[in-house]
């Protein structure tokens, strides 16, 4: 998966290649799809939820330029499988899930592991999570209208976000920098991502 689906689309961070090494992906996947966990796609988690590509995973990863000492919010937890990565890489996780039992999922799947650095939250993600704020990096790993104000927000000065931003069928993935208050935003192609559910996103249907 890491040679064939992840360098060779240009991703070379050894810090982000080692922890997608490191992250079991057949852990995260319900177990009807257990033997597809490595193939280059998304996968059904239950709850009309899914788990993120691995490229997709890596390229958000390799956006948020993390540092060992960061704190960052992960905004959609899904199975966990982001926030375990992430995980592997800074010094604490804050991740935010609407659904519970998607939640629940995610607990468990991150406590089989033995991860003691993520803090799972119920609740609306679009809000962010102030009482761990501020971040140096956010990711939203659902698809967005706009980039919700509380995250601006909650990003740490020379923070970075990043965030499948457009419809709610298909966005363009972008990182949005943080500097002396101001924001610089750049694009890095087309993503297809679950919306994002909630009182700055989009409204359930
Ligand atoms: N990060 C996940 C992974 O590692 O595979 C993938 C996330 S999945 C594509 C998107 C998740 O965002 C879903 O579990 C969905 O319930 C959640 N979600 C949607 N709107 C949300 C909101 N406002 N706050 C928190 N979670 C939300």
């Amino acid at each position: 998966m890491v040679e064939q689906q992840i360098r060779a689309r240009g991703i070379t961070n050894p810090r982000v290649l080692d922890a997608m090494r490191e992250i079991p992906r057949h852990l995260f996947v319900p177990p009807p799809y257990t033997l597809s966990a490595y193939t280059d796609s998304p996968l059904p988690i239950g709850n009309g939820q899914t788990i993120s590509q691995p490229y997709i995973v890596a390229l958000m990863t390799a956006l948020l330029e993390t540092r060992s000492e960061d704190r960052v919010l992960e905004i959609g937890t899904g199975c966990g499988y982001q926030a375990a990565i992430l995980a592997r890489l800074v010094c604490h996780v804050t991740t935010i899930e609407r659904i519970h039992a998607v939640a629940d999922l995610a607990w468990k799947n991150i406590a089989s592991l033995g991860l003691k650095n993520v803090s799972i939250i119920v609740g609306d993600g679009t809000e962010g999570y102030i009482q761990n704020a501020p971040y140096n990096g956010i990711i939203i790993t659902a698809a967005t209208p706009q980039i919700p104000p509380p995250l601006i927000d909650q990003l740490d000065e020379g923070g970075i976000l990043v965030a499948p931003v457009g419809g709610r069928d298909i966005q363009e993935l972008i990182t949005l920098k943080k500097h002396h208050g101001r924001t610089d935003q750049l694009s890095h192609g087309g993503v297809r991502f679950v919306p994002l559910i909630g009182e700055h996103g989009w409204t359930d249907t």
